[in-house]
């Protein structure tokens, strides 16, 4: 009997995503976008909904990171071997791409909760021998390629994704769409919705747009214009050929040319972003479209340290299903609060120190940063005035750092290169540590061991952000600017703190970057370092507050329960 036959009686949500990240073992995510996917699935789980998940196999992976002595990247590929972690299905489907089949077979994991509930994810895989040696590489790398490679990629994560559910028996209520990449699954709905051409007058009018906007949930991420995959109408004919109409698609996916944001949110019933300013700023993108927002979140038990886990676990049982139960934070006694984050702090200094000799304290007070390296994220902020950083933070603070640059970001490269020349620099006064090849088990460590997270992205560029939700877990408050879901989750000196002007004040404005500089600066010397060595009570506070009114909010059962009320079910 086929391990699936359990999950195909019901009818499910489908999940499409270009990336999933469970863990580590299955590299198949490059950053944010598919850490949260992953974080979905589980809740999903958690919950016992009714769900699938489909994906590409990306068999290398995004890219294993190195790092030379003077900080430049290069890229490894990251293999991993589906058959050690999944089973391989029985069904096979193929796409018409350029005029040939293209054969997809998948592999299903199953993501198991404690509390009984399942979800299987469906990874797409190119890699048969039916296929020519070019196409068997489609599947290959996350991202990777060229714009030919991409449209591929994404017709076989949408048409192929139905197809493949299809075949696999499933039925499917709803299709949620993680970001513009699973768009095409639109145009093959609207195959399977086709009217009869008898029964309308007009050729064009044989597409049931509304019965598959009925069905389609669509998540913008990106609040950047270029963030948003966009095709030639040349490459889509050289690609699709007779597909579906040009002249139809042209009304769906814009006249110029097919951008997938656009496809996305013209076929679906309910469009969001993922934070309350990130959907007002989606909105001004795309006036005339309703535009929700659903805040982010992340899994609870996969984003908390084994110390904090106990602690919880001893206070407030039942926290991991239910995050709700954060809010009676205030029963741990202080000593064990800092007692576990103390834990995870050694833990975390031993194992930088190991890899990176950076000599590291278990007293001094400790920031981390920790993103993909690109330009907006401004990960060299702090160094902007590097004087001014060594006069404040000598002997007090010290900085871990990580985060991939994308292999053709030479903008993010260079930051990385900056983080090494300023490490350099301030040797002997401030220590500040690179841990190579950024990922999962890497996060958990830093977002949990580190004193402050700090975040520095240029607004209003960061959608939601996730990894300060992670830190907020662990008791580890967030020092960043105003955008994204800190907006939502920031009460200065309370919960943690702002940098630079609340979003309502600002105005594009050149200075950003030194108005942003100096708040960082001088909250970090007049408040954020007195009160850690001065006031280990009110630091302790504020600890609290991050889990009991942060981590209580942005997880991912309380986000999951929005999608099913708002999204799913409505
Ligand atoms: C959580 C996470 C991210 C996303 O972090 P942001 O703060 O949202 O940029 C990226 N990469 C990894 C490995 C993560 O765990």
């Amino acid at each position: 009997m086929s391990p699936l036959k359990k999950y195909i009686a019901e009818p499910k949500i489908a999940y499409f995503s270009m990336e999933i990240g469970l863990k580590d073992e299955i590299p198949t995510y490059s950053g944010g976008l598919g850490v949260l996917a992953g974080d979905t699935v589980k809740s999903a789980a958690d919950l016992s909904l009714p769900f699938v998940a489909v994906t590409l196999v990306s068999r290398k992976g995004y890219f294993r990171q190195s790092l030379d002595a003077s900080g430049w990247q290069t890229e490894q590929p990251a293999l991993w071997e589906p058959s050690e972690f999944t089973s391989k299905t029985d069904a096979k489907v193929f796409v018409d791409i350029e005029g040939r089949k293209v054969f997809i077979q998948s592999w299903a994991y199953f993501v198991e909760s404690p509390r009984n509930g399942s979800v299987p994810v469906i990874y797409l895989d190119t890699d048969l021998p039916e296929n020519s040696p070019e196409d068997r590489r489609l599947t290959d790398h996350l991202y990777g390629g060229d714009e030919g490679y991409r449209i591929k990629q994404e017709m076989i994560l949408g048409i192929g994704g139905v197809r493949m559910l299809k075949k696999l028996g499933f039925k499917i209520k709803k299709y949620h769409m993680n970001e513009g990449h699973a768009a095409f699954l639109t145009l093959e709905l609207l195959h399977e919705f086709k009217r009869n051409i008898e029964s309308v007058w007009d050729e064009d009018k044989i597409w049931d747009i509304e019965a598959v906007k009925d069905l389609c949930v669509f998540t913008t991420h990106t609040p950047l214009e270029a963030g948003h995959d966009k095709f030639s109408y040349e490459l889509y004919d050289k690609v699709f050929g007779s597909y579906f109409p040009k002249h139809i698609l042209k009304q769906l996916a814009g006249e110029k040319n097919v951008n997938m944001t656009l496809l996305g949110f013209n076929l679906s019933d309910y469009v969001n972003g993922v934070a309350k300013r990130h959907g007002e700023v989606s909105q001004n993108m795309f006036p005339g479209y309703h535009i929700n927002a659903i805040t982010n979140g992340v899994h609870s038990y996969t984003w908390t340290c084994g110390s904090m886990k106990r602690i919880f676990d001893k206070y407030l049982p039942g926290w991991a299903n239910e995050p709700e139960i954060f809010v009676r934070v205030g029963a741990i006694p202080d000593e064990e609060l800092w007692g576990a984050h103390l834990e995870a702090k050694k833990g975390l200094i031993d194992y930088v120190n190991s890899i990176s000799g950076a000599g590291m304290d278990y007293e001094t007070l400790t920031i981390g940063f920790a993103r993909r390296a690109t330009a907006y994220k401004r990960a060299d902020l702090l160094f902007s005035d590097i004087n001014r950083l060594e006069r404040i933070g000598a002997g007090r603070i010290q900085v871990i750092y990580s985060g991939k640059a994308h292999p053709k970001d030479n903008e993010g490269k260079h930051l990385i290169q900056k983080i090494f020349s300023s490490r350099d620099r301030l040797k002997g006064k401030v220590k500040i540590a690179f841990v190579e090849n950024y990922n999962m088990e890497i996060a958990l460590r830093l977002v949990s061991g580190v004193d402050i997270w700090l975040n520095t992205p240029l607004r209003p560029l960061e959608a939601s952000g996730t990894s300060g939700m992670k830190a907020a877990h662990n008791g580890v408050m967030n020092f960043s600017v105003l955008d994204g879901w800190w907006i939502e989750g920031h009460i200065e000196s309370f919960t943690g703190w702002s940098i630079g002007p609340a979003p309502t004040e600002v105005t594009p404005d050149a200075d950003m970057n030194r108005i942003d500089a100096d708040d960082l600066y001088n909250k970090l010397e007049r408040i954020i370092i007195p009160t850690f060595y001065n006031d280990r009570k009110t630091w302790i506070r504020i600890m609290q507050n991050a889990i009991g009114k942060n981590a209580y909010y942005f997880n991912s059962h309380r986000m999951m329960r929005r999608y099913v009320t708002e999204a799913y079910i409505r």
